[in-house]
C-alpha cells in the first residue's frame, strides 16, 4: 500500500485526507492519505522519507519551505516560489508542485467572459494566482493593505496598488479575494468605501476562504454580485495533486467522487 499525507500546522481541520482516500477508493488505487502535524518547516524533507510517503500536500505555513527542500521542482512551482505537492520520484528525488494555480484557474474557467481581474492580498495564494492568470493572458491587477509583494507582482506585468493610492471607481470583471481577512474574525479585505464603489461595477466575486460565507461574499451579494467561495479550488488542486500521485488522467466521476466527500466533510 503506498502512503500519503499533508503537511500543516495546524492540519487537524484539513479536507484532503478525505477527499484523496475517497478518490483512492473510487480508482481502486491501494493506497493510504493521513495528516501530519509538522511543527518544524524545515524537517519537512526527513518527516517525509522517514514516514516512507510516495507523495504529499503541504499547506499553511509550510509551502515555502517545501519549496526550498524539494530536489527538483516543476517550473510553475519554481516560478511561484511555493511548492503544495511532493512526489517522489522512482530514482528517489522528490519533485515539488503547485497546483494551487492550475487548481484555482480550473475553477474559473466557465467563466469565459472574463479579461479583467482584481486580486485583493498579496500573499503565497495571491502570487500562485497572479502566475497562472497572467500566463492565461489576463489583466490582473493587487491590492493590498502594506506594500509587501510589489517587485513581485509587478516583475510579472500586474498592477499593483496598496489602499492609499487606489481608484476605486474602476470595473474589473472578477474580484478576488485572497487574504485571510474573513477566515477566523469578520472583516472586509479592503475598506469599505473602497468596496462598494467597485461591487457596484463588477458581475463576479470569488472567496479563496471556504466553508463559509465571508463578510467579502455577503457585501458582494448585497450589492447584486455572483458570488462562489473557495471550496472549487480547493476541489481542482486536490485533483491535479491525486493526478500526479496516482499517474493518471482522472474523469468526471472521479472527481464528483472526491466533491462529494468535500461536502460531506463540509457538514460536518
Ligand atoms: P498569506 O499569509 O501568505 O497572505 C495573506 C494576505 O492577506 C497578505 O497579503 C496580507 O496582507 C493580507 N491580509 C491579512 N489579513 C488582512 C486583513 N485583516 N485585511 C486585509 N488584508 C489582510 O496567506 P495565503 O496567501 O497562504 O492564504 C490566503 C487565504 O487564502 C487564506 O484565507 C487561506 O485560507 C486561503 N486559501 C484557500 C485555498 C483553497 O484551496 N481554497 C488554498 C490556499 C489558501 P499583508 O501582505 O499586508 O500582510
Amino acid at each position: 500500500m503506498k502512503k500519503f499525507t499533508i503537511f500543516g500546522n495546524p492540519v487537524s481541520h484539513s479536507k484532503s485526507p478525505l477527499m484523496h482516500n475517497a478518490g483512492f477508493q473510487a480508482l481502486g488505487f491501494d493506497a493510504q492519505y493521513t495528516r501530519t502535524h509538522l511543527l518544524d518547516g524545515d524537517d519537512i524533507k526527513n518527516t517525509f522519507m522517514a514516514g516512507g510517503f510516495s507523495g504529499a500536500n503541504i499547506t499553511v505555513p509550510h509551502k515555502e519551505f517545501a519549496f526550498k527542500h524539494a530536489d527538483i521542482l516543476d517550473p510553475l512551482a519554481k516560478q511561484i516560489g511555493a511548492v503544495n505537492t511532493f512526489v517522489l520520484q522512482s530514482d528517489g528525488k522528490i519533485k515539488g508542485y503547485n497546483t494551487d494555480a492550475l487548481g484555482f484557474y480550473e475553477s474559473i474557467k466557465e467563466l469565459k467572459y472574463i479579461k479583467s481581474i482584481l486580486i485583493f492580498g498579496a500573499g503565497g495564494t495571491s502570487k500562485s494566482l497572479a502566475v497562472v492568470l497572467k500566463s492565461k493572458n489576463f489583466a490582473v491587477t493587487i491590492l493590498n493593505r502594506s506594500s509587501n509583494g510589489e517587485d513581485f507582482f509587478t516583475s510579472i506585468g500586474c498592477l499593483f496598488y496598496t489602499w492609499d493610492n487606489f481608484e476605486s471607481n474602476q470595473k474589473f470583471e472578477l474580484i478576488i479575494n485572497s487574504t485571510s481577512a474573513g477566515l477566523s474574525d469578520n472583516l472586509l479585505p479592503a475598506p469599505q468605501n473602497i468596496l462598494e464603489n467597485l461591487l457596484t461595477n463588477s458581475p463576479y466575486c470569488i472567496d479563496c476562504i471556504y466553508g463559509k460565507v465571508t463578510p467579502f461574499l455577503e457585501l458582494a451579494k448585497l450589492n447584486g454580485c455572483a458570488t462562489k467561495d473557495g471550496e472549487d479550488m480547493l476541489l481542482y488542486q486536490g485533483v491535479l495533486a491525486f493526478e500526479l500521485f496516482t499517474n493518471t488522467k482522472v474523469d468526471e466521476k472521479i472527481i464528483a467522487t472526491m466533491r462529494e466527500a468535500l461536502k460531506k466533510t463540509s457538514q460536518n
